[in-house]
C-alpha cells in the first residue's frame, strides 16, 4: 500500500498497533511532537506532502530558551550567536547588550537534525504523502491522503496537525482559519559597519506596524527582513528599504505567518478519535516579534504530553500566558506613530536596557514587569498605544479576540 513511503519498513507486521498517532507536517513543530510521542512509547507516523526531506533554507533568530528545549539538536543547527541589539528610529538609536546570546539557526539544518532525532526515537517519516481529509471510523479516525499520486485511507487513533499556517487538518476538523501576514527576508552581504554579533532593528511606522531587521548569519552574510500587513505594499517598501541601505539581495526567503489573536484550543474530538494542532497551525507565534520556533516547540511539547496522558496543562497554560502577553505588547505597539517610537527609544535608559538585556522575550511577563518597574513611563506609553488602537483596531487583522 505504501509504495512511496520512505520508512514504511518500520511498519510492524500485521499493521499498526493500537493508539497510533499520525502527525501531518515534517517541519519544526511536527517533528518535535513526533520525537516526544515516540519516546513516550506510542507508535507515530509523520506524513509530509513534499517528496523528500528538503526544507527550504531560512535564517531564524531565537532566544537562548531554544537550547534548553533542544539539547543536541541545538548544537547541530546554530550557526551564529547575537550578543547585541541596536534599535533605530528616525535618527535615534539604542543599544542593548544581551546577557545570554540569541541564537541564529539555519532552518534546513534544524529540520534535518529534528528528523534524525524523530527517527532515532522510533517515529516513521513518510514523504510524498499529502493529508486531504479526516472523518470518524468505528475505532477512531479515518484519514484520506494522497501518496505517490494515489488516494489512500489510513487509520489513526490520534491526529496532530503540524501543517503550518494554512493547515488543512485544522480546516478538515472544523477549526476556523487563522489570519496571516507576509514575512519576507533577503540574504545580503553583511554591511561593513555591522558586527556579526549584532542584530539591527528599524521601526518605520510609515512602512509597517511591525519592523525591519538585519540578522547576521556569519561574518559575511545577513538576513534583512520585514513583516508587513499586505503582500504588495510590503514588497514595495522592502525594495525601497534595500535600495536605501544599498544592499543587494543574494537570495529570497518568505512565507505567510499566523497572527496570534487569542488562544486556539489545541484539541477536538471526532467520534472516538482526537485531533490536535501544534505550531503555526495553532497560531503559536509571538505576535510582538512574529517568532514561532520556540513557542511552536512549547505547543508541541504540551500536545505530546497530552497524547502520552502526562501532565500537559502546565506547559499549555504557560504558553497561553506567554502568547497573550505578546498579543498585548503588539496591540500597544501596533498603532504607534513615529513620535511614539521616538519616545520609546528615548525612554530606554541604562536601567531599562539592562532589563531588556537580562530577560529574554520568551519570558515576556517577567520582562514586562521588570521593565516598567525600572522605567514606569514605558507603562504610560504602552497604555496610550492600547487606547489609541482601540478606536481603529476593529478594521485590521489585529481585531480583539472573540
Ligand atoms: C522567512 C521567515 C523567517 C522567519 N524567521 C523567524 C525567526 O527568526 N524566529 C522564529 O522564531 N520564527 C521565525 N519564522 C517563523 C517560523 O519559521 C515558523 O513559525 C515555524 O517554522 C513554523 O513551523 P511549523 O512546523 O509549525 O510549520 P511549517 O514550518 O510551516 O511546516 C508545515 C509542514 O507541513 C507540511 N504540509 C502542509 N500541508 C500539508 C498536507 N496537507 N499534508 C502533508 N504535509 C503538509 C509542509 O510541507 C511543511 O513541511 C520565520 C518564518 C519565515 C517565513
Amino acid at each position: 500500500m505504501y509504495t512511496t513511503v520512505e520508512d514504511d519498513k518500520a511498519r510492524p507486521a500485521g499493521g499498526w498497533p493500537e493508539r497510533n498517532v499520525i502527525v501531518v507536517g515534517a517541519s519544526a513543530a511536527g517533528l518535535f511532537t513526533a520525537a516526544n510521542v515516540a519516546r513516550g512509547g506510542r507508535p507515530v507516523r509523520v506524513l509530509e506532502s513534499r517528496p523528500r526531506l528538503e526544507p527550504a533554507a531560512r535564517t531564524l533568530i531565537v532566544t537562548d530558551h531554544f537550547r534548553s528545549q533542544m539539547a543536541v539538536v541545538a548544537r547541530q543547527s546554530v550557526i551564529n550567536e547575537i550578543r547585541r541589539f541596536e534599535l533605530f528610529t528616525d535618527g535615534r538609536s539604542a543599544q542593548i547588550a544581551l546577557k545570554k546570546p540569541d541564537l541564529i539557526i539555519e532552518r534546513s539544518r534544524l529540520i534535518a537534525a529534528l528528523a534524525r532525532d524523530a527517527r532515532h526515537a522510533g517515529a516513521s517519516l513518510c514523504f510524498d504523502s499529502r493529508f486531504l481529509g479526516v472523518g470518524a471510523n468505528e475505532r477512531g479516525l479515518r484519514l484520506e491522503i494522497e501518496s505517490g499520486g494515489k488516494r489512500e485511507e489510513l487509520h489513526a487513533d490520534s491526529l496532530v496537525g503540524a501543517d503550518g499556517a494554512a493547515s488543512r487538518v485544522a480546516r478538515a476538523a472544523g477549526w476556523p482559519p487563522v489570519d496571516t501576514v507576509p514575512l519576507v527576508q533577503a540574504i545580503v552581504r553583511l554591511p561593513k559597519d555591522c558586527p556579526p554579533d549584532t542584530t539591527r532593528v528599524w521601526f518605520v511606522p510609515d512602512d509597517t506596524p511591525y519592523f525591519y531587521w538585519l540578522i547576521p548569519e556569519s561574518a559575511e552574510r545577513a538576513a534583512l527582513g520585514v513583516i508587513g500587513e499586505h503582500g504588495r505594499d510590503t514588497k514595495r517598501c522592502f525594495e525601497n528599504f534595500l535600495e536605501k541601505k544599498k544592499l543587494d539581495p543574494l537570495e529570497w526567503q518568505g512565507a505567510r505567518i499566523p497572527v496570534y489573536q487569542g488562544w486556539v484550543p489545541v484539541r477536538r474530538q471526532i467520534g472516538k478519535g482526537e485531533v490536535y494542532l501544534v505550531g503555526d497551525a495553532a497560531a503559536q507565534v509571538k505576535v510582538s516579534t512574529v517568532g514561532g520556533i520556540v513557542t511552536g516547540f512549547r505547543g508541541a511539547l504540551g500536545v505530546a504530553r497530552a497524547l502520552l496522558k502526562q501532565r500537559s496543562r502546565e506547559e499549555l497554560s504557560a504558553l497561553r500566558r506567554e502568547l497573550g502577553t505578546h498579543w498585548m505588547i503588539r496591540r500597544a505597539l501596533h498603532h504607534f506613530a513615529q513620535k511614539d517610537y521616538s519616545q520609546l527609544v528615548d525612554l530606554l535608559d541604562l536601567s531599562a536596557r539592562e532589563s531588556l538585556g537580562e530577560i529574554h522575550r520568551d519570558e515576556s511577563t517577567r520582562l514586562l514587569w521588570n521593565l516598567v518597574r525600572r522605567q514606569p513611563r514605558l507603562l504610560l506609553l504602552g497604555l496610550r498605544g492600547l487606547l489609541m488602537g482601540n478606536s481603529i483596531r476593529n478594521r485590521g487583522p489585529l481585531s480583539p479576540p472573540g
